[in-house]
């Protein structure tokens, strides 16, 4: 199969990170016997730098004539003071809205391996395996008006949160759909007893969810559930919720699991779909090869997954990620003090060479 990519590596680390999905992809598409066709491009702070503009359209036209796009990070502290739609961050933004990719999902799984990683107990953070389901088009972060206005010393500053009852209704589809190929629950995260969004919000999951009778629905507040998110967060199956609250709640989810290096993200159901860690551009690591390449290396076998349906070259993804962090390889983020620790790129090469042991490893199997 051709596998036709664009690749957005953005800013601070998102180079690093997105060097290593891209080789761990090589050795996929090696051992499948699939071509993989690269075209990398520009977007953020990378972009504005060459370009004025942090989506130029060059960019934005590959990604729109790819099979799928690839990004590592965009944003940093030399961007912090400009003004809003020249930030790193708008470009982002406008790149998810032109791409129409309006469901986000966000696993977030605690390897067996890393259960001493979480800063929880390991017993509290055994058997997490949650998937997120953010909605990603709609909210406070694309709301009008959003404005700062007044008299310095007087200003007021207004964001809006709008939801419609179609956008909700798509979002919950997902999760609901999701639900039924994993353990058939659905949290939907709301704040009903203060938003009137979230009031809408429950009235459509509840209806959407006449149509999945075999999946459990439960509702539960955002402040409760960030609560549960660390008190139990091995009873959460799909979290179903809001563009803002499930930005929050999965950076949360990355500290649970250990390193918010190891969670990887896909936002689908738009024209091409998009892939990246759920990490930012980490400026404090930037360069070092101290990032924990793994995020972005598993958001390569989401795109796998989703928009290829190559399922078993994901789970060959996964599996060399569990086996090289079973061999106890650690990047610096999940070490002990004073132990050993791999760079990112060392991490990449560990692997996409477990990648090419296990798939030799099946093939000689098959051919005994
Ligand atoms: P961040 O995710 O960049 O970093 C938070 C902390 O996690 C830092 O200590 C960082 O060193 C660490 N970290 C993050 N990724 C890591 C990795 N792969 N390996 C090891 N450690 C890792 O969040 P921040 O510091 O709040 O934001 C930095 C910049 O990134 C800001 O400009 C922000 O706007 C931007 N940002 C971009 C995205 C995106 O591109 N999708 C997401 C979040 C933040």
């Amino acid at each position: 199969m051709l596998l036709k990519l664009t690749v957005l590596p953005g800013d601070g680390i998102g180079p690093e990170v997105t060097d290593e999905a891209i080789r761990v992809l090589e050795s996929i598409a090696d051992v499948f016997h699939h071509q993989l066709s690269v075209s990398r491009k520009d977007v953020g702070g990378a972009a504005f730098l060459s370009s004025k503009d942090p989506l130029p359209s060059d960019t934005l036209q590959a990604c729109l004539s790819s099979d799928a796009v690839l990004l590592g990070a965009v944003g940093g502290p030399s961007f912090d003071s400009f003004p809003s739609h020249l930030r790193p961050e708008s470009g982002l933004l406008r790149l998810r809205r032109e791409l129409g990719s309006f469901a986000n999902l966000r696993p977030a799984v605690c390897f067996p391996t890393l259960e001493d990683c979480s800063p929880l107990r390991p017993e509290t953070v055994r058997g997490m395996d949650v998937m997120i389901v953010r909605e990603l088009l709609g909210g406070i972060y694309f709301g009008e008006p959003r404005i700062t206005e007044g008299p310095a010393g007087n200003r007021t500053a207004t964001d809006t949160m709008r939801y419609s009852e179609p956008e909700i209704e798509r979002i919950a589809h997902v999760g609901f759909q999701l639900a039924r190929t994993r353990r058939g629950k659905v949290t939907s995260v709301d704040k009903a007893n203060v938003l009137d969004c979230s009031r809408l919000w429950r009235d459509v999951v509840n209806h959407v969810a006449d149509q999945y009778p075999e999946v459990k629905l439960s509702h539960m507040y955002v402040d409760s559930s960030a609560m549960a998110l660390v008190s139990n967060p091995s009873a959460f199956d799909v979290l179903l919720t809001e563009n803002m609250f499930g930005d929050i709640l999965s950076d949360q989810a990355g500290g649970i699991v250990g390193s918010l290096g190891m969670l990887p993200s896909a936002s689908i159901g738009g024209r091409v779909a998009l892939y990246e860690p759920v990490h930012g551009s980490a400026p404090d690591i930037a360069g070092k090869g101290l990032a924990n390449p793994l995020g972005a290396i598993l958001s390569g076998a989401m795109l796998l997954r989703h928009s290829f349906q190559l399922e078993k070259e994901a789970i060959c993804i996964e599996s060399a990620v569990s086996t090289v962090l079973t061999a106890g390889y650690r990047s610096r983020d999940l070490a002990k003090p004073g132990a050993p620790t791999l760079t990112t790129s060392e991490m990449g090469r560990k692997v996409a060479d477990a990648v090419r042991a296990d798939a030799s490893r099946a093939s000689q199997l098959a051919a005994s």
